[in-house]
């Protein structure tokens, strides 16, 4: 039996948890560059804020809004005592992002003589005692379905997919949310007459084969109960980090590849952090309506892990799409990754200059903490302020 744990809004709960006054309110976390929502609270959502809107439409549709500018240092602390309580659990855990991770329980039932559903519950609990925050907790027979079952279930729940109930399960799940199957291969299966999960696992393996390849008969054969995708407890470090989605319809305005792309380097600097990173290469992805791929790329002197520095670079990228196309998906690739604990100094690099960055960026926190966001900040993140200030310049996004 697999299980998969997954916090709920995670960025949101973590802020709710060191500020309890806040719980029951409207609460909406902004990317580094303030300009839009990375994650947000029920209520917010309940008040139409979705997540990558941006910050000033967010605002519009929720004036009474509480807007926090993320900070990543601390989710990486809370993700960090997550998975530490998680490894308590089973000996068989594969962290998959920031606040998921997937956990093999097979016999841990019988060491803790309960059910699977009184472990998830009793994980839920735990998480909440000791973190403040709540997770949602899917068990199955292998991780899609695990993941299936705990995205239904969301959020704070417990829920157990035996086998003799997938296929039922299935008949009410759209195939678009069967993880793997985005909107292109969607499209593909529909040709088929398939729109539900339960038809797809009912095509024959040879269609699965011809539209998906190899990998796409593994995802089937899970849809079937089997267990095709191993927990991998290994902490192998990535050749690459990158993140990509399509539009819900090709759009040719350059702001909204903009923000999506933003979005994607958001949340591929977690996978960075995590593996404790540094990127030699940004790559901008983008594919158009006819289907055509391009790459734009920027190279850094030297590797970095720096938002910052990551952010201004993919802003040069952005300036440089054509204009006039149609596009239909953007994402971002880092590449020539290399460990971000032992730093490598150029030949024309000082010590001191390094220790004084590292200095500058530790003061702009503080007082940026302490003052609010925005107080102090880098001089390559001014344009994004500048642009994404609304009409009075005292307008606050920090309201905390
Ligand atoms: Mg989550």
């Amino acid at each position: 039996m697999i299980a998969l744990i997954d916090a709920d809004s995670f960025f949101a709960s973590c802020e709710l948890s060191r500020k309890p006054h806040l719980r029951g309110k409207p609460v909406m976390v902004l990317g580094r560059i303030g300009s839009f929502v990375l994650a947000k609270t029920h209520e917010a959502k309940f008040r139409g804020v979705n997540t990558v809107m941006p910050y000033w439409e967010a605002k519009k549709n929720c004036p009474e809004g509480i807007f926090i500018e993320g900070d990543f240092r601390f989710y990486t602390l809370v993700s960090r005592r997550l998975m530490a309580i998680l490894k308590q659990w089973s000996p068989v855990v594969q962290v998959s992002s920031i606040d998921e991770a997937y956990l093999d329980l097979t016999g841990i039932d019988q060491m803790h003589r309960k059910s699977f559903e009184a472990i998830g519950d009793a994980i839920r609990e735990e998480v909440w005692q000791k973190l403040g925050i709540t997770v949602t907790v899917g068990i199955s027979t292998n991780k899609v379905l695990a993941k299936m079952a705990c995205e239904k279930k969301k959020p704070n729940g417990t829920v157990v997919l035996p086998q003799a109930q997938v296929s039922k399960f299935l008949e009410g799940i759209e195939v678009g949310d069967v993880p793997g199957i985005g909107r292109q291969r969607q499209l593909a299966v529909k040709r088929y007459g398939v729109q539900l999960a339960q038809q797809m696992r009912d095509l024959p393996m040879s269609i699965i084969k011809n539209l998906f390849g190899r990998n796409g008969i593994l995802l089937w054969k899970e849809l079937r109960g089997e267990y095709m995708f191993k927990v991998d407890a290994s902490t192998r470090i990535p050749k690459q980090i990158g993140r990509t989605s399509s539009f819900d319809q090709p759009t040719q305005n350059i702001k909204d590849v903009e923000g999506m792309a933003f979005y994607h380097l958001e949340r591929s600097l977690e996978s960075l952090h995590r593996h404790q990173l540094a990127a030699g290469e940004l790559n901008l992805y983008l594919r158009d309506r006819e289907f055509k791929r391009i790459y734009l790329n920027h190279s850094f002197a030297k590797p970095t892990h720096d938002f910052f520095k990551l952010a201004g670079a993919l802003q040069t990228l952005v300036d440089k799409i054509p204009k006039g196309s149609w596009w239909r998906s953007t994402g971002i690739l880092l590449q020539k990754l290399s460990s971000s604990k032992i730093r490598q100094l150029s030949l024309f690099e000082d010590v001191e200059s390094v220790v004084h960055e590292e200095d500058l960026n530790r003061v702009k926190d503080d007082l940026n903490k302490r003052y609010g966001q925005f107080t102090l900040t880098s001089g390559s993140s001014l344009f994004f302020k500048k642009k994404n200030r609304k009409k009075s310049d005292d307008e606050r996004l920090g309201v905390m």
